[in-house]
C-alpha cells in the first residue's frame, strides 16, 4: 500500500481520497478550505495543514482541483508539489485543465526528475463516491503503469491517452461530444412532441437506431423513459451545467490555438454559455432542454458569438 498526499478535497477530492482510505492507502489531505481535510481525518485519513506536509513522504501526490490556474500554482509556486515532493514520488493530476498547462506542469515536474500524469476523470460525483471513475491518462508508458494501481482505488477503467497532456485532449473532446449531443437530442424531443409523436415512442424507436447515443440511452433529458436520468428529479445534478460549460470552453480553446474546426462545438458553448448566464449554473446539463423550448432564447443564444450560424 502506498503513502498519498492528496491536494483539493472538494466534490471529487474528498470521495476520491476517501475511497483510497478504504483501499488500505495512507492518505494526508491538504485544501484550501480549513474545514475539508478534518474530514478526511474523520474517516480514517490524514489532516495536513500545508500542500509541503501532504507531500512529504509521499509514493503518490494527487491533485483535483478546479482550473489550470490553480493547478500551475499548487505544483509550480515556492512550497508547491514539484519543490515539496520527494524524489521517486509520482504526480497525479485528476482535475480537468486546458492542455498546454498540463504539458507545461509536467514539463516542470520533469525539470526535477518527477514523472507526473494528467488524469482527469468522468463519471461525476456519483462515481468518485462509487469508486467508478474512468481516468483518461497523459504520459509515460511507465508513469502510466506505476498510476494504475492508485487510479484502481478510485475508479474503474484506466485508459492511457498519450503522452502528456493527451488525458486532457481525450476528455474534453469527450465532453464536447457530449455536450453537442445533449443539444441535438434535446431538440429531436422537442421537435418531436410538437409533431405529436410520444417521447417515449421517440426513445424506443431512436435507442435502437442510428441516432442512438448516451445522450438518449442513458440520460434522456426529457422524464419517463430512462428512469435514473436527471429529468426524472427536477434536473438536480449530476453533472452541472456550469462544469459543462468549462469544458465546452476548453475545447474552444484547444480548438482556436490547433486551428481546428469545430463549428457545432464553437455553437453548443454558445447555448451552454447562455443557458448558464441566465442562472442556471447549478441544474444539471441535460436541463438545457428547458432552455431550448423557449426558443427565442435558445436562437439568440447561438446568434452572433462566431459559431457561423445567425438567428432565423
Ligand atoms: P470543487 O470546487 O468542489 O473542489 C476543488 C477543491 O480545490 C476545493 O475544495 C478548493 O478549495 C480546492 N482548492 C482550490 N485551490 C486550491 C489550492 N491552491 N490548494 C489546495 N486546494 C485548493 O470542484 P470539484 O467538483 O471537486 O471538481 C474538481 C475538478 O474535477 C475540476 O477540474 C472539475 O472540472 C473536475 N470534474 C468535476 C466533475 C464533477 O461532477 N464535479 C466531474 C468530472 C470532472
Amino acid at each position: 500500500m502506498a503513502r498519498i498526499g492528496f491536494i483539493g478535497l472538494g466534490n471529487m477530492g474528498l470521495p476520491m481520497a476517501t475511497n483510497l482510505v478504504k483501499a488500505g492507502h495512507t492518505v494526508a489531505g491538504f485544501d484550501v478550505i480549513k474545514s475539508l481535510p478534518g474530514k478526511l481525518a474523520a474517516i480514517g485519513g490524514e489532516a495536513a495543514q500545508t500542500i509541503a506536509a501532504a507531500c512529504g513522504g509521499a509514493d503518490a501526490i494527487i491533485t483535483m482541483l478546479p482550473a489550470g490556474e490553480h493547478v500551475r500554482e499548487v505544483y509550480c509556486a515556492a512550497g508547491g508539489v514539484i519543490e515539496a515532493a520527494g524524489a521517486g514520488a509520482l504526480l497525479i493530476d485528476c482535475s480537468t485543465i486546458d492542455v498546454a498547462t498540463a504539458r507545461e506542469v509536467a514539463a516542470a515536474a520533469a525539470g526535477r526528475g518527477l514523472a507526473m500524469v494528467d488524469a482527469p476523470v468522468s463519471g461525476g460525483v456519483a462515481g468518485a463516491e462509487a469508486g467508478t471513475l474512468t481516468f483518461m491518462v497523459g504520459g509515460s508508458e511507465a508513469a502510466f503503469e506505476r498510476a494504475r494501481p492508485v487510479l484502481e482505488g478510485m475508479g474503474k477503467a484506466m485508459v492511457h491517452a498519450g503522452g502528456s497532456g493527451n488525458g486532457q485532449a481525450a476528455k474534453i473532446c469527450n465532453n464536447m461530444i457530449l455536450g453537442v449531443s445533449m443539444i441535438v437530442v434535446s431538440e429531436a424531443f422537442l421537435l418531436a412532441e410538437k409533431l405529436g409523436l410520444d417521447a417515449q415512442r421517440l426513445f424506443d424507436i431512436a435507442s435502437k437506431s442510428s441516432g442512438q447515443c448516451w445522450s438518449i440511452t442513458s440520460y434522456c433529458p426529457v422524464p419517463g423513459p430512462v428512469p435514473t436520468s436527471p429529468a426524472n428529479r427536477g434536473y438536480q445534478p449530476g453533472f452541472t451545467a456550469a462544469m459543462m460549460l468549462k469544458d465546452l470552453k476548453l475545447a474552444q480553446d484547444a480548438a482556436r490555438s490547433a486551428n481546428a474546426a469545430t463549428p457545432l462545438g464553437a455553437a453548443a458553448a454558445e447555448l451552454y454559455r447562455s443557458f448558464v448566464g441566465e442562472g442556471h449554473a447549478g441544474e444539471d446539463f441535460s436541463a438545457i432542454i428547458r432552455f431550448l423550448r423557449d426558443t427565442r432564447s435558445a436562437v439568440a443564444g447561438i446568434g452572433p458569438a462566431g459559431s457561423g450560424l445567425s438567428p432565423a
